[in-house]
């Protein structure tokens, strides 16, 4: 008989970062100055945060030394900056759970099963995690992870299957054209994209594609919402939509994939007994500290007086909560201030030469 399998050890770490946004990905960098060892997680599957998700392309001209970047140059460049680090990234998981240990340490437990144990926690959960809006109709909630997904798994099976995709967005008309596009025996047997509008929010070449695909009856567009749902043996079979005149008719279904675009929501994070005002982490100033020794807080998430939701903030938060933190890891060690430009140790933990004496 096979043993059961163990549970995967915890990841052990000294400081856990909540929050791939400009915030978290800059925090990681100002512990690994101070060789405090940080893993971060995200609930998006990519880094970045608001930078990403909200204004990838829109120009930023307020951060130091930068006369201009966009959000997606932004984050490319913190991410170069944290390279030496070799900071492990979680994506695609939410942080659920937090608890103080009887060692002072901290369990993190993560949508996925992950497990941390982290001597100190940043959270630089920014507005909150980024999660798919839901499509909201009387017993469709039932079908999700079956018939009906916001995120699709790798290796869903489309063969044959009557494919109907919500939303007007990259992903929907993405996922729209992979079907209709695809030219082999594992393609869906229909595909049909709705929005309530004939409006789309991508790139016109990826429209004109979708224009293309329709023409060439490998898919179709239709413009209605959807009012309810029809189920058959248990199994979801069908959609009730309204048209644009109003008209009412089934949309018949195997599968449903709802791309309605992602909503910041505070979650669990609220539940972890840290004190907030108006849904912010209450910090002070010096540590950016929470209500809770060893749990600091960063960006967006936070609130003092005077706080003003920019980046630039964000990043002078993460430098004073990461000696704060490094103080925390390194009880019996002094933490001094050093010059990235003149410290042979700094530049030996970025892997840069240090100039020779003149
Ligand atoms: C359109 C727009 C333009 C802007 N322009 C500027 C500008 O010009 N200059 C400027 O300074 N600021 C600007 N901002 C504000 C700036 O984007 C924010 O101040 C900044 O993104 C905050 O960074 P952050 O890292 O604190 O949080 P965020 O960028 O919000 O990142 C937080 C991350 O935490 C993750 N997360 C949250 N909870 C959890 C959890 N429980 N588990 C796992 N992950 C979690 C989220 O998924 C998210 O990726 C702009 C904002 C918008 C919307």
């Amino acid at each position: 008989m096979r043993a059961p399998a163990e549970p995967a050890p915890p990841i052990d770490t000294d400081a856990l970062i909540i929050g791939a946004g400009p915030v978290g990905l800059f925090q990681a960098f100002e512990l690994g100055l101070l060789e405090v060892q940080a893993q971060l997680v995200d609930s998006l599957p990519y880094r970045g945060g608001q930078c990403i998700e909200l204004y990838p392309d829109k120009p930023i001209y307020d951060i130091p030394g930068l006369k201009v970047c966009s959000g997606r140059e932004l984050v490319h460049n913190l991410l170069q900056q944290i390279e030496p680090f070799h900071v492990p990234f979680h994506l695609g998981r939410q942080v659920n759970a937090v608890q103080r240990r009887d060692d002072g340490r901290f369990d993190v437990h993560t949508t996925l099963g992950d497990h941390f144990v982290a001597r100190a926690i940043i959270i630089a959960a920014g507005v909150g995690s980024f999660l798919p809006r839901l499509l909201r109709l009387p017993g469709l909630e039932r079908h999700e992870g079956t018939q009906l997904f916001y995120q699709v798994p790798e290796g869903l099976s489309f063969s044959g299957q009557r494919v109907v995709i919500v939303g007007n967005g990259p992903s929907a008309l993405d996922w729209a054209l992979r079907l209709a596009e695809a030219n082999t025996l594992r393609a869906a047997d229909r595909v049909t994209l709705m929005h309530r509008r004939e409006v789309f929010d991508a790139a016109p070449e990826v429209v004109e594609r979708m224009h293309a695909a329709c023409r060439a009856q490998r898919m179709q567009f239709i413009a209605a919402q959807a009012t309810g749902v029809e189920e058959t043996a248990g199994r979801l079979s069908g959609l009730q939509v309204a048209g644009g005149d109003g008209a009412q008719h089934t949309l018949a279904l195997d599968l449903l994939l709802v791309f309605q675009g992602l909503s910041p929501k505070l979650g669990p994070l609220s539940h972890w007994g840290l004190a907030m005002e108006r849904k912010q982490l209450v910090v002070d100033t010096e540590r950016f500290e929470t209500s809770e020794p060893g749990i600091f807080a960063v960006g967006d998430i936070n609130t003092y007086p005077g706080k003003k939701k920019l980046i630039v903030c964000g990043f002078h938060e993460a430098t004073l909560a990461a000696f704060a933190a490094a103080a925390r890891v390194f009880p019996d060690k002094a933490i001094p201030l050093q010059y990235t430009t003149t410290s042979p140790r700094l530049h030996h933990l970025l892997g840069v030469d240090t100039p020779a004496a003149e």
